[in-house]
């Protein structure tokens, strides 16, 4: 199946969000490849070749050109709702993450304020310091957990070499005030029947994010065989676990 092409530069948008409004998007990875730590079967980049904790720094564009980048995109387009670490692969993978949102967080206050800083993050590198810092400086973190035990979390996200589920569990318990999205999928692999069901409500129960967002694959996926949630079944689920667990969970969708 097609994939999704990669983004061509360190800036894209501003994009029409379901969750964040009138995004700009922020890419600090390299502009040709994907670098992550997860091979998620429904990546809708397609396949993480040699998915990694570890990336080569040379790997990763310089901060300058990102800032200047960002800079560029609100002085021509400063009616944003959001500007949001996301792009080919894992951001906080990048090895100066720190110093790109705090140079991003300063932009925003002086040329867009009203914006919130956002970052989609996998979570996997939650226990360095350098990520906690700049989470700091995040207003809306909102972090990945498919699955809450490893079988499915071993065949959903296919995690690099060195990647462990219990740590990110401790990574996003320690961690206040997130918004967990987790995708929900059917067929060879699925997170919506039995233990690993379970195993993920059980998960949001002791993270206790400030909201938990589902949503199923809306675009082409790096697996074949995946089978989407349908909405009226995310919105049942979505009922289900706020029943169960008396969190915020919202169910988002593209086309019912
Ligand atoms: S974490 Fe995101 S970028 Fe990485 S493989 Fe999964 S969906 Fe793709």
């Amino acid at each position: 199946m097609a994939v999704l092409p990669l983004e061509s530069s360190f800036t894209y948008g501003p994009v029409r969000s379901r969750r964040l409004g009138r995004s700009l998007g922020i890419n600090v990875l390299p502009l040709e490849r994907k670098i992550c730590s997860f091979n998620c079967v429904y990546c809708h980049y397609g396949v993480t070749i040699g998915a990694t904790l570890t990336p080569e720094a040379s790997d990763f564009p310089g901060v300058e050109p990102v800032l200047r980048a960002v800079e560029l995109a609100l002085r021509t387009c400063p009616e944003v709702d959001a500007l949001t670490f996301s792009g080919n692969g894992e951001p906080t993978l990048h090895p100066y993450f720190r110093e790109l949102v705090f140079g991003v967080r300063r932009l925003r206050d002086r040329l867009a304020p009203h914006a919130q800083l956002t970052l989609f993050s996998n979570a996997t590198t939650l226990d360095l310091p350098k990520t906690q810092a700049a989470l700091a400086w995040i207003d809306a973190p909102i972090m990945k957990l498919d699955a809450g035990d490893p079988s499915a979390f071993a065949g959903i996200n296919r995690p690099a070499p060195g990647v462990s589920l219990e740590t990110i569990l401790t990574g996003l318990r320690a961690l206040p005030n997130i918004i967990v999205q987790s995708l929900l999928l059917e067929g060879p692999v699925s997170n919506v029947h039995g233990a690993a069901f379970e195993a993920w409500v059980a998960a949001l129960l002791e993270i206790r994010p400030r909201q938990v967002q589902i949503y199923s694959t809306d675009y082409p996926t790096a697996e074949e065989n995946l089978v989407q949630v349908p909405a009226f079944r995310l919105r049942h689920i979505a009922e289900t676990v706020t029943r169960r667990t008396s969190l915020d969970v919202r169910a988002f969708w593209l086309n019912p």
